[in-house]
């Protein structure tokens, strides 16, 4: 699997930048919306957005059920932001009635660095990414507030955990898809080749 396929799960937010920053890190990638389309990916990203917006549509879609499943069973997944909390099994400040799919034994809590006009960039150290901090974009983004045994904390920002991964799911809170600089891509299109 010299170029694998890895799909961007395209319901709601910036699945473009992904898509570019995929396709540069030596992926083929490829938008996901249905379930036919999420059985033929060999990674999948779940994008930066509107977690509620996301969790909505994807009961709408029917692919909600269907992303548990294969996250479940293993299928290599990055969420970043919104995805971040779409991949938490437990979230806070939520919407009521709001699903994640799960896949990191971790509490996120949402917009926990504050609202829009407080979005913010921090050079952030990244275990695994070689060649200097990489550049966090924040925007109303999540935290994770606390995680399992299992999980490994990759990036923190000022004591707040804001990278993470168990086996094969990698969550930021940050959007690296916004910077020219594909490295935490390429550390996942890598995880897809190794998976
Ligand atoms: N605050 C948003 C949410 O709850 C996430 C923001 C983002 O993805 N940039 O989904």
């Amino acid at each position: 699997m010299s170029t694998p396929v890895i799909g961007v799960l395209a319901l709601q937010g910036d699945v473009r930048e992904h898509l570019v920053a995929l396709a540069e890190a030596d992926a083929q990638a490829r938008p996901v919306r249905r379930a036919e389309e999420l059985a033929e990916v060999d990674g999948l990203v779940i994008p930066g957005g509107e977690s509620t917006t996301m969790s909505k549509l994807a009961v709408a879609f029917g692919v909600l059920e269907p992303l548990r499943e294969r996250v479940r069973a293993g299928l290599p997944t990055y969420g970043t932001c919104a995805g971040m909390i779409m991949l938490a099994n437990k979230i806070l400040d939520g919407r009521e009635d709001q699903e994640t799919v799960g896949g990191i034994d971790m509490i996120v809590r949402r917009n926990a660095f504050g609202r829009q006009n407080e979005s913010f960039e921090a050079a952030v150290d990244f275990t695994g990414v070689d060649g200097g901090p990489v550049e966090g974009v924040f925007i109303r983004a999540p935290w994770v507030e606390s995680v399992g045994g299992d999980v490994e904390v990759l990036a923190t920002h000022e004591d707040h955990m804001v990278a993470v991964r168990q086996g094969q799911v990698l969550a930021t809170s940050f959007h690296p898809e916004l910077t020219g600089d594909h490295r935490v891509h390429r550390l996942f299109v890598d995880m897809v080749r190794g998976a």
